[in-house]
């Protein structure tokens, strides 16, 4: 629950403090919640999400189970050799086998014991296409939007809006299977329409998505 500090707070008030409610912070806030610590998240804003909530929600995390539920087992090698192309004197073997350790956990962590679930970036490219050992997909995943509608009012009230200017009307396009489907749609490819139809709420039985400035069921971290 967000709530301003009446109490004061001592050194041994909580386990863990968490400054910013962006994924960093929330992320690491749930983990340690889930932990068994007690957590306090100190958040500047009015509303929680940062610069997340206006993300598309994909993230760089490769050899996860999502990849190796598509039958994709990339070896650790491979990953690490485009990791040094694209990163050349920033490259730091003791962050990138810690990255390429937690990254997977993290994803395995959320999708498996948390609200939180993710769809696979089988096409995503990665950005560096000609660096060597590049990947063709498989190493992204994109967290799977949710129905906000589903939340409490006061629960909505602490989200963090689309950023107008990068959504369409107002509705977040980029995340899960909106990426592909709104990419098709302007191709003219049928499926693709379909699903903006149904997004747009004009299909039959479909829930209704309310393209607005302030309605948001496709969150990433949110
Ligand atoms: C339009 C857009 C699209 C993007 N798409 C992608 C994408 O697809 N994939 C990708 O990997 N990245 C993407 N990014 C970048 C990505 O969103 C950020 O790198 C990521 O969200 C940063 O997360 P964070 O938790 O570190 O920070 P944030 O999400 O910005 O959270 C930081 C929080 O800390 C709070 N805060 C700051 N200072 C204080 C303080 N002193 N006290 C208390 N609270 C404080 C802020 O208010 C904020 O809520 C995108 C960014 C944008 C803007």
């Amino acid at each position: 629950m967000m709530s301003s500090l009446t109490d004061p707070v001592t050194a041994d008030t909580f386990d863990v403090v968490v400054v910013g409610a962006g994924a960093g912070g929330l992320a690491s806030a749930v983990r340690a919640a889930h932990g068994g610590a007690s957590v306090l998240v100190l958040e500047a804003a009015d509303v929680c999400g940062g610069a997340t909530a206006w993300s598309g929600g994909w993230l760089w995390a490769p050899r996860s189970m999502l990849a190796r539920a598509e039958g994709v087992d990339e070896s650790l090698d491979d990953v690490k050799a485009y990791l040094r192309a694209a990163l050349g004197d920033d490259y730091d073997e003791g962050r990138t086998d810690a990255f390429l350790r937690t990254a997977p956990e993290m994803i395995e962590f959320f999708h498996t014991r948390t609200a939180l679930k993710f769809v696979p970036g089988s096409r995503i490219h990665d950005v560096y296409g000609d660096l060597p050992h590049a990947g063709t997909g498989n190493r992204s995943a994109g967290a799977k939007p949710v129905n906000a509608r589903r939340l409490s009012r006061s629960v909505r009230r602490l989200l963090r809006g689309q950023l107008y200017e990068t959504s369409f009307l107002g509705m977040g396009i980029m995340a899960g299977d909106d990426l592909g489907g709104f990419l098709a749609a302007a191709r003219g490819d049928l499926k693709g329409l379909w699903h903006c139809t149904w997004r747009l709420g004009l299909a039959p039985d479909r829930p209704r998505a309310a393209p607005t400035r302030d309605a948001s069921w496709s969150t990433a971290a949110r």
